[in-house]
């Protein structure tokens, strides 16, 4: 079948779906287990970190001669930080590295902002209601953290060059208990779009425009050198703009290695003004005496003027994997006019859209003959897609035979379900 499905006479439509129906049928009978669900590394990925084992060496000298195996240091090692700088391209001096997750510096943040506010002043948000606006689609755990903390989200568009500034501006603008806005400004988590110079610009000057007086972007870099073409794209400096826009002290940025290095053993930063880190190092004081400086030191060690090589490293294993999802979805969907999707130069994700209302069923239809998939609704506040369309890809930590398979049976439920609806 060549021809866009809606240009389809009634009979060739039937046809198509009675065709399709054995095919589905056909792969129930012979059920698999298969899983694009998981935005994780692959065990050859994690492989490029072993050396990490050896970066100690027994000695636990930092370079300004601390004892990493001690408690103290909530800024963490000099040159962690410098590693967080050269990954989030920010001086040195505005980073604080963390232990091994940015998404509990992500909620650290947001729970001292709530609590104490960020600038050592009377600006904690829980003076009133809070909500936050959320581009979309997005992260899931975003959403799912700001919704245990309470918070409400207020979904904007995203598009190819970020989210729509016109709405970001004129919610902030009328809404003062708006205190800030979640951004996955590379390679974005789903659509895999870079914000553009301007809407970078635009996003710096967003506290001068909201009616809050404690506004605050958080800035999750979480794929800031995670390309898969080189070169990859640029992302303007948050901070340069900031600067220019006097707002620096309310733009949070955060970063990690987690897909650098080991996912869930390796080290998570924040950078921001100097204000804030000072309110954010005293409300961690109240937590913890120190972070792990350890895994700090083996990780500045092992990656030392080697993060662009360890990069490309990645990109070599993953790039096929990217390729056999997009040639896939070209060849089986490309000429249908049923489902459009991105093709990211860089990060975890390859995000497709299918005709209004088929996302739940498609993924439902997939579960049913062993393929997992995101949940519908998952990229999402409170999983609710409005026009239940968008399917999340996470094509990284299956094999490339377990990815052909599970693109075949995905295209495939796109099919049917789209040619079911049309026929209807
Ligand atoms: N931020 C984004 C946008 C992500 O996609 C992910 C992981 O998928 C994370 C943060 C998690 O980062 P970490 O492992 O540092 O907590």
């Amino acid at each position: 079948m060549t021809d866009a499905y809606a240009s389809l006479e009634a009979s060739v439509l039937a046809n198509e779906v009675s065709q399709l129906q054995q095919d589905y049928d056909l792969v129930a009978s012979n059920k698999m287990s298969l899983d694009l669900s998981r935005g994780k590394p692959a065990a050859d990925q994690l492989d490029l970190s072993n050396g990490l084992e050896d970066a100690i060496g027994g000695n636990f000298l930092s370079e300004n001669g601390t004892d990493v195996r001690n408690y103290g240091g909530l800024r963490g090692l000099p040159e962690a930080r410098a590693l967080g700088a050269e990954i989030m391209g920010v001086p040195a001096d505005n980073v604080m590295a963390g232990g091994n997750s940015s998404l509990t510096l992500m909620h650290f943040v947001v729970t001292t902002a709530l609590q104490h506010g960020l600038w050592g002043d009377h600006r904690a948000w829980n003076r009133s209601k809070v909500k936050l606006l959320t581009p979309v689609p997005g992260y899931d755990r975003h959403f799912v953290l700001s919704e245990a903390l309470g918070i409400e989200m207020v979904n904007i568009d995203i598009t190819e060059t970020g989210p729509d500034m016109d709405q970001a501006r004129a919610l902030v603008a009328a809404d003062p208990q708006i205190k800030g806005i979640w951004c996955v400004p590379k390679y974005s988590n789903p659509t895999g779009c870079t914000y553009s110079d301007q809407v970078v610009d635009e996003i710096a000057q967003l506290p001068d425009a909201a009616a809050a007086d404690d506004f605050i972007v958080l800035w999750d870099n979480a794929y800031a050198v995670h390309d898969l073409v080189f070169p990859g794209d640029t992302l303007a400096s948050l901070l340069d703009a900031a600067d220019r826009a006097q707002t620096a002290d309310h733009m949070v940025q955060f970063g990690s290695t987690s897909k650098i290095t080991f996912a869930g053993g390796g080290i998570a930063f924040i950078a921001s003004s100097e204000r804030v880190l000072n309110a954010l190092e005293e409300h961690m004081s109240y937590q913890m005496i120190g972070p792990d400086k350890v895994n700090q030191l083996r990780h500045a060690r092992f990656l030392k003027g080697r993060v662009g090589q360890q990069m490309q490293n990645h990109a070599q294993l993953i790039r096929p994997k990217f390729e056999i999802v997009l040639s896939i979805l070209e060849e089986e969907l490309g000429a249908l006019d049923i489902a459009t999707w991105t093709n990211p130069r860089g990060g975890y994700f390859i995000s497709l859209d299918l005709l209004p209302g088929l996302a739940t069923q498609v993924i439902d239809m997939a579960k049913e003959v062993g393929l997992t998939l995101t949940p519908a609704g998952a990229t999402f506040p409170h999983g609710n897609d409005p026009q239940d369309r968008n399917v999340r890809i996470a094509p990284t930590f299956a094999t490339l035979d377990e990815l052909k398979a599970a693109m075949r049976i995905l295209t495939l439920c796109v099919k049917l379900a789209s040619a079911k609806k049309l026929a209807a």
